[in-house]
């Protein structure tokens, strides 16, 4: 089941560590935010990864019930 995916785009500042970890699901936008492009682009594991290696924990995860499942 995939996460739902919330970037806070007023913490991120494109450091792009996120996309380093996850290519398929994030990307840098034309204001230099990370966007996601694509949910469903990785596994957990790998999403779970991209969001902890955000220094700026600009990326939060919900899991199938809606519960807050990072940070
Ligand atoms: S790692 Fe965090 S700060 Fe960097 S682009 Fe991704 S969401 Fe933004």
């Amino acid at each position: 089941m995939p996460y739902r995916i919330v970037v806070d785009r007023s913490k991120c500042q494109g450091i792009g560590a996120c996309v380093g970890v996850a290519p398929d699901v994030f990307e840098i936008d034309s204001e230099g935010k990370s966007v996601v492009i694509n949910p469903e682009g990785a596994d957990d594991d790998t999403i779970l990864q991209a969001a902890e290696a955000c220094p700026l924990e600009a990326i939060t995860l919900y899991d199938e019930n809606g519960e807050q499942a990072y940070p």
